[in-house]
C-alpha cells in the first residue's frame, strides 16, 4: 500500500500532542511547534516555543508521563525567540540539562549576536494580511523577551552515523541560512527530519498548507535559506517535521519542490 502525500495522519493522544512514528512526538500550537523523543525512560527535546508557552511545555513532558528531569539533552534547531522560550523555566526544573546547538548557532542562543526579526521590521510589514494579527499574537506570547540561554554549548562530536548520543540518535544537518547556525535533524530510524524553520509547512502568516519557506524578512539570509533547501531535498526522510505548521509526509526532494515554488 502507498501512502499519499500530504498531513501526518498521526494518533492524537490528547489535544495537539502527535505521535508521528513510534516514539516521536509533535506538540503543535497555532503559533509554533517542538518534538519529543522517546527512548525508555529518556527524553530528547526539540525545541523550545515562545516563553508565553512555558506552562505548556512542561505540561507536554507530564503528558507524556514524564518529569523535566527525564529530558536528557535539549536540542535547538536555532535560537529564535518562538523555539527557545520555554527554556528558562524548563532549566529551572531540571538543572544542569544540557542545550545543545550546532556550533555557529551557539553564541545566537547566548545573545552575543541576535539575528531576529526586529519590531521596526515588522511594523513596515504591517499593512499586509495578517501580519498585524500574527504581530499581537506573538507579542502576547512572549515575542519580544530577551531570551538569553547562558548554558547554550555546540552539539558533541557525534557517534558513527552522524547521530549525537541523546535519546532518539538524531543526526544534526546543518541548514544555515534561516540563522547562521540552523541545524535541522535526521531521524534516520523513522525517515523523519525535524526541519525547524529552514523548511514549513504553514504559518500565521501564510494563508496556504504544505511545504513552504516562511516569509522572506524572517530569514537573516534569504539566499541561504534557498541554498538549504538542497541540502534537504537529498535527505533519505520522507516526514518534514516543521517548526511550524503540521508535519507532513511525501519524499523532501517534492517538499523542497513545493516550497521552492512557495
Ligand atoms: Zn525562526
Amino acid at each position: 500500500m502507498t501512502r499519499s502525500a500530504g498531513p501526518v495522519r498521526a494518533r492524537r493522544a490528547a489535544g495537539e500532542l502527535l505521535e508521528v512514528a513510534p516514539g516521536v512526538f509533535c506538540v503543535r500550537t497555532p503559533l509554533a511547534n517542538w518534538y519529543l523523543l522517546r527512548a525508555g525512560r529518556d527524553l530528547t527535546l526539540v525545541d523550545a516555543g515562545y516563553p508565553g508557552q512555558a506552562g505548556l511545555l512542561l505540561s507536554s513532558i507530564a503528558r507524556l508521563g514524564h518529569e523535566p528531569r527525564d529530558v536528557r539533552a535539549v536540542l535547538v534547531t536555532h535560537a529564535h525567540v518562538d523555539h527557545v522560550g520555554g527554556l528558562p523555566d524548563l532549566l529551572r526544573a531540571a538543572p544542569g540539562l544540557p542545550v545543545l546547538l550546532d556550533p555557529v548557532e551557539v553564541a545566537h542562543a547566548r545573545r552575543e549576536r541576535v539575528e531576529q526579526v526586529g519590531t521596526a521590521t515588522v511594523l513596515r510589514h504591517a499593512w499586509r494580511p495578517r501580519v498585524a494579527a500574527w504581530a499581537v499574537r506573538a507579542v502576547r506570547c512572549g515575542g519580544t523577551a530577551h531570551v538569553r540561554v547562558r548554558r547554550a554549548a555546540a552539539f558533541p562530536a557525534p557517534s558513527r552515523g552522524g547521530a549525537l548520543d541523546v535519546p532518539g540518535g538524531p543526526v544534526p544537518v546543518p541548514t544555515p541560512g534561516h540563522t547562521s547556525g540552523h541545524s535541522a535533524f535526521l531521524l534516520p530510524e523513522h525517515g523523519i527530519v525535524l526541519t525547524g524553520d529552514a523548511l514549513v509547512t504553514g504559518h500565521p502568516l501564510s494563508a496556504e498548507r504544505g511545504p513552504q519557506l516562511l516569509e522572506g524578512f524572517f530569514h537573516h539570509d534569504p539566499a541561504g535559506t534557498v541554498a538549504s533547501l538542497d541540502v534537504l531535498a537529498a535527505l533519505p526522510a520522507d516526514v518534514v517535521a516543521p517548526g511550524h505548521g503540521e508535519p507532513w509526509r511525501g519524499p523532501l526532494d517534492r517538499a523542497v519542490a513545493r516550497a521552492r515554488r512557495s
